[in-house]
C-alpha cells in the first residue's frame, strides 16, 4: 500500500486527549497525518501536542491568510484518503448532517469527496437524543463509516453508550478500510455468544461461573474483520464492543437463546458463551432473608434451553454451526460425545484445567469434527479467535 494519508479532525471532547495516541499509532505505521483542530477540541489539546506527533502544521482557522496561502481548506479536504472525526461530538455530527459550513472542520467535511469515519464521543443521553440518532441515520446514509461508540464508564459520571473508540479499534478500523484486502465473510451474517450467565435466585443474588467472554468477543471481532455482519449476544463481561460488531447484552440463558433467535437468519453461529446448564426453579421477588434457626433455604434448580442444540437443528440452521466444550478431563471424547448430542458441525475442545485458560488471554484448542480431530499448539486467544474465522470463511465456501 502506497503511503496513507489521513485528515484527522479533532472535536471538542474530552477524549480528544485519545487522538493523541491515534496520531501516534497511524504516524507508527506510516501514514501522513494532517490534523483539524476545532476550536472547542482546542479547549482540551493543544495545536503543539498534535503538531509534534503529527509532524505537521496544525489547521484551526478556515479564514488563516498563511494557511489559506499554503494549503486551501478545499485542497486540505482532498489531500487525504481519507477524513476521520475523533472525537465525533454531537455538535460535529449534527452540523455534518445538515451539511453546515460554518467553520473549517464543517466545510471540509462538507467539500471532501473522500471518505468520512466518524469516532463519536458524547454524554450517553446525548448519544440516546432522537436528534443525535436522526442524524447518526442521516450520515450512515451518506455513507460515513462509524467506530463505536463503547459502552463504558463515561467522564461526567453515567455510564452507558458515548465513550470514544480505543485508538487501537479507531487505527483498526482506518487501515480496514484503506486496506481493501477482500473480505471473504462479505454479505455473510454470524452471531457469536461469549460469557457467562447470571441466572437470579433473588433480586441480589444469582447463579453465574467464571467465563470472562475473551475468546467470544475475540472470535466476534474476527468474523468482523472479513467482512461479516456479527452480532454478539454477550452475558455479563465488562469487555469493549468490537468494531463493527452488534452487540446484545443479556444476562440469563433463556434471554439468549432470544436474542439468538431473534438475530436469525445467518449463515454462521459460533457458540462460545459458557451457558448455565441450570437455573434456580424459582426467583423470589424480594430478598431471601434469614430467619432465627430457619436454616439456608432449599435450592431447586431446573434446566436452562440448550442453545447450541437448538440452533443446530429446524429449518432455520445457520450453514456452519459452531460449539465449545470446556472439559477438565477426557477433553476430545467428551468433545466428540458433544458434537453428535448437540448436532453442530464442529466441536472447539479446550482443557480448561489448564492454568490461565479461563479468563486467561491464551488458548490450546482442538476442532472435533466427523472427519477428525485437528489440535493446535497454544496461542494467545486472538490468534485463536483470527485462525478460527479465516477458517470458518473456508468451511462456508
Ligand atoms: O453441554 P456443554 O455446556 O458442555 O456444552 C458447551 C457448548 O454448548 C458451548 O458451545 C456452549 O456455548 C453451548 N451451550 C449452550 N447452551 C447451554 C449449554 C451449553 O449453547 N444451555
Amino acid at each position: 500500500m502506497s503511503q496513507m494519508r489521513i485528515l484527522l479532525i479533532v472535536g471538542g471532547g474530552i477524549a480528544a486527549y485519545k487522538s493523541l495516541e491515534l496520531i501516534r499509532l497511524l504516524r507508527k505505521s506510516g501514514a501522513d497525518v494532517r490534523v483539524i483542530l476545532t476550536s472547542a477540541g482546542a479547549q482540551f489539546v493543544t495545536p503543539l501536542s498534535l503538531a509534534a506527533l503529527s509532524e505537521n502544521p496544525v489547521h484551526t482557522d478556515l479564514f488563516s491568510l498563511t494557511d489559506e496561502a499554503e494549503m486551501g481548506h478545499i485542497q486540505l479536504s482532498r489531500a487525504a484518503d481519507l477524513v476521520v472525526v475523533a472525537p465525533a461530538t454531537a455538535d460535529l455530527m449534527a452540523k455534518a448532517a445538515q451539511g453546515l459550513a460554518n467553520d473549517l472542520a464543517s466545510t471540509v467535511l462538507l467539500a471532501t469527496d473522500k471518505s468520512v469515519l466518524m469516532a463519536p464521543a458524547m454524554n450517553v443521553r446525548m448519544w440516546d437524543h432522537a436528534a443525535t440518532q436522526r442524524n447518526l441515520a442521516t450520515l450512515q446514509g451518506d455513507g460515513v463509516i462509524f467506530v463505536g461508540p463503547n459502552d463504558g464508564d463515561m467522564a461526567c459520571g453515567e455510564f452507558g453508550p458515548g465513550r470514544m473508540a480505543e485508538p487501537a479499534e479507531i487505527h483498526a478500523a482506518i487501515l480496514e478500510k484503506l486496506s481493501g484486502a477482500p473480505k471473504p465473510l462479505a454479505g455473510r451474517r454470524a452471531i457469536v455468544t461469549a460469557g457467562p450467565t447470571a441466572e437470579p435466585l433473588d433480586p441480589v443474588r444469582y447463579l453465574t461461573n467464571r467465563s470472562s467472554g475473551k475468546q467470544g468477543f475475540a472470535i466476534a471481532a474476527a468474523l468482523a474483520q472479513l467482512g461479516a455482519d456479527v452480532t454478539l449476544v454477550a452475558g455479563p463481561v465488562a469487555l469493549a464492543t468490537p468494531t463493527g460488531v452488534k452487540r446484545v447484552d443479556v444476562e440469563t440463558a433463556r434471554e439468549m437463546l432470544a436474542a439468538c433467535q431473534s438475530a436469525l437468519p445467518a449463515d454462521i453461529a459460533v457458540c462460545v458463551a459458557a451457558v448455565a446448564d441450570w437455573r434456580p426453579a424459582d426467583v423470589a421477588s424480594q430478598k431471601t432473608k434469614k430467619t432465627p434457626g430457619g436454616g439456608p433455604p432449599p435450592l431447586t434448580l431446573v434446566e436452562n434451553p440448550d442453545i447450541l442444540a437448538t440452533l443446530s437443528k429446524g429449518e432455520t440452521r445457520p450453514t456452519l454451526v459452531v460449539g465449545f466444550a470446556a472439559e477438565t478431563e477426557n477433553v476430545e471424547a467428551y468433545a466428540q460425545a458433544k458434537l453428535a448430542k448437540k448436532g453442530c458441525d464442529w466441536i472447539i475442545a479446550n482443557d480448561v484445567s489448564i492454568a490461565g485458560t479461563m479468563g486467561g488471554d491464551d488458548n490450546a484448542i482442538s476442532i472435533v469434527t466427523t472427519s477428525g480431530i485437528e489440535r493446535w499448539s497454544r496461542l494467545a486467544k486472538s490468534e485463536v479467535a483470527d485462525k478460527l474465522a479465516a477458517r470458518m470463511a473456508e468451511g462456508l465456501t
